[in-house]
């Protein structure tokens, strides 16, 4: 069986932790007899000053024609001035997610046990931590339609927050698939004391529920969920929760975790799949091999479990990464006292012999 990848580096480090990605993934492949190809495309900043576009047509008709999408970051303070719509971020980001259609965010937020414990992290509150938040993104108010009017006295802006019932039964459905894999624990996270689409919201996740009795589920403001993340995030197995609510609730839980170079990301729709580390372009290290790319290298492992259905190479790359971690191997961001500091590359390279 073939898969095609579409690889998108972008910008900063994102052309290393791409690289180390790859090589871990056809690692994986020659181990367990798939065989991978990868085909490279153009996005972002270096994308613009190669095209003029930060997502070139040719970059979206590879992505439509793979069958999964591997991304690296993009953006950097060359391009911050361009007009909006030519900006990495939202210039080639925003519409990509759109054009794939991945309606699906999944960040997980895990502890390697090699790294409970490090002076990074707060090892009271995160050690064995291990949650997934599922956000919503391409609904609410990122997407609605906005409106800014003078009045007197200065400017009136208007943003619309949308939600039909179908867009939130077919994220919720992927939580709930989910939290059937993992510990059958959904916590679906509204602001219903205030919010009409947070009632919809909760009358869809409460109707849904019926259909998986094994997933014990609960609801939860998103301001106690924002506390709750900060005091006792082992409470939690799958948070579910819209666009913006989701944006920040991920960007919290990641901090649990200590490194924002350990998080990995899958955007899922029911086409093709996007994967990406959590982490940016990193202008102020790139091109000086001290990215980690485990980020990425993760990202890899989440999309061969979730576009090709690849659970044992999946794991098998989840084990290596926790295997290197556990020989005292590290990149200069987890680096500690009495541990081996390690290249990108050789991050990589070590994760890819234990595949
Ligand atoms: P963006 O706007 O693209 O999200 P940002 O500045 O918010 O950018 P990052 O680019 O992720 O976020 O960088 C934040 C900090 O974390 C930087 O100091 C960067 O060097 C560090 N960092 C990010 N990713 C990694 C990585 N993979 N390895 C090591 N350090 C990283
Ligand atoms: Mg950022």
């Amino acid at each position: 069986m073939m898969y095609r990848i579409a690889v998108l580096p972008g910008d900063g480090i994102g052309p290393e932790v791409t690289a180390q990605a790859t090589r871990v993934l056809a690692a994986a492949g020659r181990r367990f007899g798939y065989e991978f190809c990868f085909q490279e495309g153009l996005i972002g900043g270096i994308a613009y000053d190669a095209t003029g576009q930060p997502l070139p047509q040719a970059t979206l008709d590879l992505c439509r024609s793979s069958d999964a999408v591997l991304l690296g970051a993009v953006g950097g303070s060359k391009w911050d001035n361009l007009p909006v719509h030519l900006r990495p971020e939202a210039g080639a980001l925003l519409p990509l997610r759109k054009a794939l259609n991945v309606y699906a965010n999944l960040r997980p937020a895990m502890v390697f046990p090699a790294l409970a414990g490090a002076s990074t992290l707060k090892p009271e509150v995160v050690e064995g931590l291990d949650i997934v938040v599922v956000r919503e993104l391409t609904g609410g108010l990122y997407f609605g339609d906005k409106k800014r009017e003078e009045i007197p006295g200065g400017q009136r802006v208007v943003e619309t927050l949308v939600y039909t019932t179908q867009e939130i039964q077919r994220v919720a459905r992927r939580a709930f698939e989910l939290a059937r894999k993992r510990k059958k624990k959904l916590t679906s996270v509204d602001k219903a004391n205030v919010l009409e689409s947070s009632r919809l919201w909760r009358e869809v996740v409460t109707g849904m529920a019926r259909e998986y009795p094994d997933v014990e589920v609960n609801h939860m403001l998103v301001d106690n969920c924002a506390m709750q993340l900060v005091r006792s995030p082992k409470q939690f197995d799958v948070l579910l929760t819209e666009n913006l609510f989701g944006d920040i609730l991920s960007d919290e839980a990641a901090q649990l975790t200590g490194s924002l170079g350990m998080l990995p990301s899958a955007s899922l729709g029911d086409g093709v799949g996007l994967y990406e580390p959590v982490h940016g372009s990193a202008p102020d290290i790139a091109g000086r091999q001290l990215a980690n790319p485990i980020a990425a290298i993760l990202s890899g492992a989440l999309m061969l479990r979730h576009s090709f259905g690849l659970e044992e190479a999946a794991a098998a790359i989840e084990r290596a990464v926790a295997t290197v971690l556990e020989q005292g191997y590290r990149t200069a961001d987890i680096m500690e006292p009495g541990k081996h500091q390690v290249t990108t590359t050789e991050m990589g390279r070590l994760i890819a012999e234990l595949v």
